[in-house]
């Protein structure tokens, strides 16, 4: 079979379905094409299927002819043999959920001209809009606003602010969240004829099929997209004594007096913080050695001491023996420090990780293998040991991250129905805390690259040596940054900082890109930004920079 290519073009100019029809046309009388499909006008978007040879400035003219402007956004091989969707009675691809990566997937197969059936058994928009990234970040940035207006000045912090209104809070925070669903998810499935909603629980009922509602599909292809749900520890007494997860603490009518939350990761740390910043007493018990333990020492000690001067009790290397409800309270039996300890709070919650929610989906009949802790097992093109199955998002385990769900979901559609072989991949993947301030990190920690046999070194960076953060009064934080020994090229960058969920942006395309210390210290960075800490935190491996004068000079 000769080589085939598919070709994504951005088409601006469209205004009804008649110029999606005209685009189309004309795309398809260019030679070596041997398909065109524009899912609806309003995604500005035509997907074209053509022999290899076909050159791109043939396709601008033919959009440009119809009286449209055009630009190419990508190309990739068709892998052989694979057969492009039927545009037939049956869905060409099934998706399992309803959440970031089943929306990726579902568009990404309605731009490639697939007919989809996206399952949802519960709310459309899955965790991020509904119960994860939306309403806590919405309801953080409450908290940091209510907090800074209390302490317009950081440093010597003595007290807590006074409880402010959590219910108009949650009012707002629902009224975010559901015009967010509406906007981003209800709204933009209008925008491709091609997907069906269907509402309800689906099961794998076969090698190639899906049952949902009593009715069996059997779709070209499937892709399981479940997300995950909050797993608890087999603690003692919790499940009699019961406990908030992350979505019923998001959702409280009122707000505690006192808060104990079992795990110092991204969501126990960052929750934790958010209570305490509207008047909660709060508590965080972290079984390992460290607060937020995937990240450099630096960065936990630094934050360990923050949270501290907010009046938040943190205990590292706690041992829970169990949990009871005596007189209203909740009453978790530890041991800290080698001491037992009863610590009494109001309210529970359990922040200790999230588990693949693949349970009961019917994926050994289909012939879907599954790890450990339900994660479904796929290969680096998303693929399950069932070739027509595919599984991307939380569901796939860890990192359990919106915009990894969608990048995948986006690829496992793309590989299912064309077969181009993209590959699954990670690197110089960045991750952010939201806690204030935030942990932003990216690429190698010190530790994971000395394990993998790296000789590095490491520059940190107090931010009392940021000009930005001493113009805010605010110099809370730390940049670390780690470089092969040998190339100077940068391996990670790990930062706690104001805003450093922006400034790692920066500091991933040095890493994606293998750019070298010494390119970040010769890169102009803006004089009182806090991005202006990547300069100063390159220049600290030769040189002492609280020597230095203004703009790193
Ligand atoms: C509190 C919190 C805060 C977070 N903050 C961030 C953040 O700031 N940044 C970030 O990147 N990530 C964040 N995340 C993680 C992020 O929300 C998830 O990684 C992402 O939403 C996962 O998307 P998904 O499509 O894999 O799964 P989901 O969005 O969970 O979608 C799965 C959907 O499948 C449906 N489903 C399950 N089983 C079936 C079935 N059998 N039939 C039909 N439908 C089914 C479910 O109802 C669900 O709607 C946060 C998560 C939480 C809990």
């Amino acid at each position: 079979m000769a080589e085939r290519v598919q070709v994504t073009l951005d088409v601006q100019g469209m205004t009804c379905d008649g110029c999606a029809a005209h685009v189309e046309k004309a795309i398809r009388g260019v030679t070596d094409v041997e398909e065109a499909n524009v899912p609806s006008w309003r995604a500005g978007r035509v997907t074209v299927t053509a022999g290899a040879s076909v050159h791109h400035d043939a396709l601008i003219e033919a959009v440009e002819g119809a009286g449209y402007r055009a630009q190419v956004r990508d190309r990739r091989a068709v892998r052989e043999g694979q057969k492009f969707p039927s545009r037939g009675e049956t869905y060409d691809l099934m998706v399992v959920g309803g959440g970031s990566a089943a929306f990726a997937a579902a568009i990404k197969a309605a731009e490639l001209g697939a007919k989809v059936g996206l399952i949802e058994a519960g709310t459309i928009g899955g965790t991020c809009v509904n119960v994860g990234c939306v309403p806590s970040k919405t309801l953080i940035k409450a908290a940091e606003l209510c907090y800074r207006s209390a302490y317009p000045r950081f440093e010597g912090l003595t007290a807590c602010p006074p409880p402010s209104d959590w219910q108009r809070v949650i009012q707002q925070k629902d009224e975010l969240v559901a015009a967010l669903r509406q906007g981003k998810y209800v709204d933009v499935m209008k925008i491709y004829p091609s997907i069906t909603l269907i509402q309800g629980r689906a099961r794998l009922t076969g090698a190639k099929a899906i049952s949902v509602n009593g009715v069996t599909h059997r779709p070209g292809k499937i892709l399981v997209a479940t997300g995950s749900l909050p797993w608890a520890p087999p603690i003692p007494g919790l499940a009699e004594a019961g406990f908030l997860d992350s979505t019923e603490a998001l959702s409280l009518a009122s707000l505690p007096q006192s808060l104990v939350v079992i795990g110092a990761g991204v969501i126990g740390l960052e929750l934790g913080q958010l209570f305490a910043r509207f008047g909660v007493r709060v508590m965080i018990l972290e079984g390992g050695p460290h607060v937020a333990g995937a990240e450099e020492p630096e960065i936990g000690r630094a934050l360990t001491q923050y949270l501290g001067e907010e009046k938040i009790r943190l205990c590292t290397g706690v041992r829970i023996e169990r949990v009871e409800r005596v007189g209203g309270e909740y009453a978790v039996h530890a041991v800290i420090d080698d001491k037992p300890e009863v610590c009494r709070a109001e309210q529970l919650l359990l922040a200790t990780g999230r588990r693949p929610n693949t349970a009961d989906l019917g994926l050994a009949e289909a012939g879907v293998e599954v790890g450990p802790h339900g994660e479904v097992k796929v290969d680096q093109h998303l693929q399950t040991a069932n070739p027509d199955v595919y599984a991307a998002g939380d569901c796939i385990g860890e990192p359990m991250l919106v915009y990894v769900a969608a990048y995948g979901g986006g690829l496992a559609a793309e590989n299912a129905l064309t077969g181009t072989g993209r590959v699954y991949d990670l690197s110089a993947l960045p991750h952010v805390i939201f806690t204030d301030p935030q942990v932003a990190s990216v690429g190698l920690t010190e530790r994971a690259a000395k394990a993998a046999g790296k000789a590095v070194k490491t520059a940190v960076l107090s931010l009392k040596d940021v000009p930005r953060a001493l113009a805010a009064r605010n110099t809370r934080g730390v940049f670390k940054l780690v470089a092969d020994q040998e190339t100077g090229k940068l391996l990670g960058a790990h930062i706690l900082a104001d805003d450093a969920g922006e400034v790692i942006q920066a500091a991933t395309l040095a890493v994606r890109f293998g750019l070298r210390v010494q390119d970040l210290v010769e890169t102009f960075h803006p004089y009182l930004t806090m991005a202006e800490g990547l300069k100063l935190a390159a220049l600290t491996f030769d040189k002492d920079v609280a020597k230095l004068s203004c703009c790193a000079a």
